[in-house]
């Protein structure tokens, strides 16, 4: 099963005719999960021909503008689509309360059921999977996110055709334990391997620190800001953005298998391969995102 992740804005903080601002959903299972939520976002679902009623999780970076003015917006027509799970809306400490003001100013409240979390380190976990995120370096409580989907034990599917193993004793050994069978002890080990599972992860707004390496680390798919090249590495110092150097070389660092660079300014609109070119130089395997790019992991 292939998890599926689309890019519905790659904008820096103005969006452009080709970029619409920041907002990326991984799907899994029956999971959708929506990392940041930008101005327009509800038209880009609209556009990716996805159903945003489908959403289970929100996940925020930060309180800029560009990452959750779409939000209000989101809200209002879930709540007129009869939006009828419990939305999981994860925030920076601190921030809390700026859901509730939301929901009081543009949602009838009591249309949605909502749950806000603030918290940093494991944030959620179920059998399949944990979020995880740690604090970032922006002027403002910011965020960053990992998608870690847990390991899984898999049965050598020859080694139990040539045992002809029951069935039912085939359930036991997917779950590590060791069964009898035809009176001889199988071990689990023996006839299982485990499968890693895959990891993304989410660095949008920050400048450069060493929690970037811990969160991305050996993920099969980073996707990170890139505001600036090097040529303006003080501006991104000032406002505490990466450039696509620093981004491709906590890709290195952490050793991810993908690097997707996003959060485009305007500045390098049509000449946005200069990010690209700097970041390959430094870590091969980096594509740059666009809207409604959609991809698989
Ligand atoms: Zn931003
Ligand atoms: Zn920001």
């Amino acid at each position: 099963m292939k998890i599926p992740i689309t890019f519905l804005g790659t904008s820096q903080a103005i969006p452009t005719a080709k970029r619409n601002h920041t907002a990326i959903l991984l799907s899994y299972k029956d999971e959708n999960i929506l990392v940041d939520c930008g101005e327009g976002t509800q038209r880009q679902f609209r556009k990716a021909e996805i159903n945003p009623c489908k959403l289970t999780k929100l996940l925020i970076t930060h309180w800029h503008g560009d990452h959750v003015l779409g939000l209000p917006g989101l809200l209002q027509t879930l709540a007129l689509n009869g939006y009828n799970r419990k939305l999981e809306i994860y925030v920076p400490k601190g921030t809390r309360h700026f859901i509730d003001l939301m929901f009081q100013l543009f949602v009838f409240k009591g249309k949605i059921d909502y749950e806000v979390f603030e918290k940093e380190g494991k944030i959620f976990e179920n059998k399949d999977f944990v979020i995880e995120a740690l604090p970032m370096i922006h002027g403002t409580a910011c965020l960053a996110y990992s998608f870690i989907e847990k390991d899984k034990i898999r049965i050598d599917k020859k080694k139990l055709e040539k045992l002809k193993i029951n069935g039912k004793l085939v359930g036991e050994l997917a779950k590590g334990k060791d069964v009898v069978w035809n009176n001889k002890k199988i071990l689990a080990k023996n006839l299982t391997y485990s499968e890693k599972g895959r990891k993304i992860s989410f660095i949008f707004d920050t400048a450069e620190n060493k929690n970037m390496v811990e969160i991305a680390k050996d993920a099969d798919l980073l996707i990170s800001e890139a505001t600036y090249t090097e040529n303006e590495a003080e501006l991104a110092k000032d406002y505490k953005h990466l450039t696509a150097k620093q981004a491709a070389e906590t890709a290195k660092k952490a050793k991810v298998e993908k690097l997707i660079l996003t959060h485009i300014s305007q500045r390098y609109e049509n000449r946005e391969k200069i990010l690209l070119n700097e970041a390959r130089k430094i870590f091969k395997n980096t594509e740059l995102a666009e809207d409604l790019m959609a991809l698989e992991i």
